[in-house]
């Protein structure tokens, strides 16, 4: 559609038609190879906790059938991994039915303030579960945004549970209005924080890719997906917002979600072309 766009004649001679549409070959053959990936890594995430599952059905059966210490354990760790695909397949769904619908404005009015505060308190009895000292100190009010609100309710919920699960025990955790910030101006902000062991500086711009962690098996021990800071990012750009991340190794993290007030942003607006 690109190439049909450019003058036949003129300036733009047919070896610039060439050029745009080897490019437009390569991007295309680009965005086969990231989703060829996505599946190969989707299926393995997936893989990986099923082989478990069989494997323990088959040594009950055959071995461990008499043994009710055995079964005990087997079934636990059964359980576990059972748990671990039901969020793996919950978090691809919530991915793909937030990509097919990234390209719809979301023109529902919320206050930014009011989604993070509810998000994030309905996580304290989890927080005070895992000895995590969750603070919420969003004010009431403040700018309204265009949203939609379980979504951005979503990217709350994502971003304080990665700050408690990665926090570790007695991180502190908070929650709060980011003070105005010349890198995003006219933009209104909530900050996730906590007080973990940060991420080196190298990890930072690959975080929101799917699959992607700086610690694989921490993160799975843990229970993560490798999802949920994608579901975060297609979020983000669905609404025109971009995601900050401040983060050094010792020095814990800040994770800041930035939006434009509802009235500031021209209406109509192309918006999922944003990344990260
Ligand atoms: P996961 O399910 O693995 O947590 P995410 O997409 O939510 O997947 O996060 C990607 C990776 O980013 C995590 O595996 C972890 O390495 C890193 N990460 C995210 N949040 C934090 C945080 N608050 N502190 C330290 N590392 C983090």
């Amino acid at each position: 559609a690109r190439v049909a766009r450019l003058p036949e004649t003129g300036s733009f001679g047919p070896e610039r038609q060439v050029i745009v549409r080897v490019d437009d070959r390569t991007q295309a053959r680009r965005a086969e190879q990231q989703r060829s990936d996505f599946i190969a890594n989707a299926s393995h995430e997936l893989r990986t906790p099923l082989a478990a599952i069989i494997g323990y059905v088959e040594t009950l059966q055959h071995h461990a059938r008499d043994d009710p210490g055995a079964r005990e354990r087997f079934l636990g760790i059964m359980a576990r991994e059972a748990g671990r695909m039901r969020r793996l397949v919950d978090d691809l769904l919530s991915l793909s039915r937030i990509e097919m619908h990234e390209h719809l404005r979301p023109s529902e009015q919320w206050s930014l303030n009011q989604i993070a505060f509810e998000s994030a308190t309905a996580l304290l009895p989890v927080a005070e579960q895992q000895g995590v000292h969750l603070r919420v100190e969003v004010p009431t009010g403040g700018a309204p945004v265009a949203g939609d609100r379980d979504q951005l309710a979503q990217v709350f919920a994502n971003l304080v549970d990665n700050a408690m699960k990665y926090g570790g025990k007695d991180a502190v955790v908070r929650v709060f209005a980011a003070p105005p910030s010349k890198a995003f101006p006219n933009r209104v902000g909530i900050s996730v924080s906590d007080t973990g062991p940060g991420i080196p500086r190298e990890h930072v711009p690959r975080l929101t890719e799917r699959f992607y962690r700086v610690n694989a098996s921490q993160s799975r021990n843990k229970g993560g997906t490798g999802l949920g800071l994608a579901i975060v990012k297609h979020i983000l750009n669905r609404h025109g917002g971009r995601l900050e991340i401040a983060s050094a190794p010792g020095e814990g993290s800040v994770f800041t979600v930035w939006l434009r007030p509802a009235e500031a942003g021209p209406a109509g607006e192309a918006v999922a072309t944003e990344e990260r």
